[in-house]
């Protein structure tokens, strides 16, 4: 029985890290910046290494005027300013609102536009815009992804709506569409690339760089995937032209589960992705997808929500420093 006066999250309620929590853990820039700097230097927020004196000392924040605090060692003053590498080091953007975002991005399934975020955030659409980027590009894009066991892989084409002011092209397959190719492990992760074209050439780079030896690989009929067999990989195909969808273990259908919630995500949220930043979204999807489950069961530890990990993940992220 639910109780009005002590009320209780529901059950099914998914996720949420409400934003009420989020203002209170980061209600302004200075909480931020703390964060930052017991994160990345100090547990208890007063002792730290100091690589000057090569050994732990106490550390002081002074308040001065510049707008990037730093905390200073107590025994030789050397400053240790915790945005340093990090995305928000050059950005005149103030913590509050990266963490925000950081946090805007996190909360919703789906992912929402940069006209949102631009809303939300009160900052210029040209901000937004290039916040997004930054996490999409810094913070979600994952190189180090190796799939393994039963893998399927696919390549799929969006379309870029044309403008009104450009013209009708050619009949037929148009220059808009857009290869990407993608492969991804069975109940694991995913790997989504922006390509020239769907060929050969490029389904031997995802392999080489993404999917061990040995893995079984499921493929529709094309001819591109033909050689696989030759660089050591089990291979199946499954003969979509006729009709055949499933075939016993063969099928694509977790990598098309894929491009679905691609597509639908670029009908939903965004008006049109242009080439230039099919990428970057494309490191969007392959995130969410990837961290779409509960973090790992521990004994004795309750599980954080779906929403909650995100954004904690994210934000442990941004408190590194970037290449
Ligand atoms: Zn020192």
């Amino acid at each position: 029985m639910s109780n009005r006066k002590n009320p209780t999250r529901g059950m099914s309620s998914e996720s949420r890290y409400s934003l009420m929590e989020f203002m209170d853990e980061f209600p302004d820039d200075d909480a931020c910046l703390t964060y930052l700097w017991r994160s990345r230097y100090s547990q208890d927020g007063e002792h730290a290494h100091c690589p000057r004196c090569d050994r732990e000392r106490t550390f002081h924040r002074y308040h001065t005027a510049q707008a990037r605090q730093s905390w200073t060692c107590t025994a030789c003053g050397l400053h240790v300013h915790p945005t340093a590498g990090t995305i928000f080091h050059k950005s005149s953007t103030s913590l509050k609102l990266w963490f925000y975002a950081l946090y805007l991005i996190t909360s919703t399934r789906c992912g929402i536009s940069a006209k949102q975020l631009e809303r939300e955030l009160g900052v210029t659409y040209k901000t937004a815009w290039r916040m997004f980027n930054v996490i999409r590009n810094s913070l979600m894009a994952e190189d180090g992804i190796t799939l393994s066991g039963e893998v399927e892989m696919d390549e799929t084409y969006l379309v870029h709506r044309r403008r009104a002011n450009e013209p009708v092209g050619q009949p037929g397959r148009s220059l808009r569409e857009r290869a990407v190719m993608g492969a991804v492990e069975r109940r694991g992760q995913v790997v989504a690339r922006y390509v020239g074209s769907a060929n050969r050439l490029e389904v031997e780079h995802m392999t080489d760089l993404h999917v061990l030896p040995a893995a079984m690989v499921y493929t529709d009929e094309s001819a591109i995937y033909r050689r696989l067999k030759g660089r050591g990989y089990g291979h199946a195909r499954v003969n979509h032209s006729a009709g055949v969808y499933v075939d016993g273990d063969a099928h694509t259908q977790s990598i098309e589960g894929f491009w679905s919630l691609l597509k639908s995500g670029i009908r939903g949220t965004y008006h049109s992705v242009s080439s230039k930043w099919l990428q970057s979204y494309l490191n969007e999807y392959a995130w969410r997808y990837n961290h779409r489950e509960h973090t790992r069961r521990q004994p004795g530890v309750k599980r954080m929500p779906v929403g909650e990990a995100k954004f904690r993940l994210l934000v442990e992220r941004a408190c590194q420093p970037v290449a």
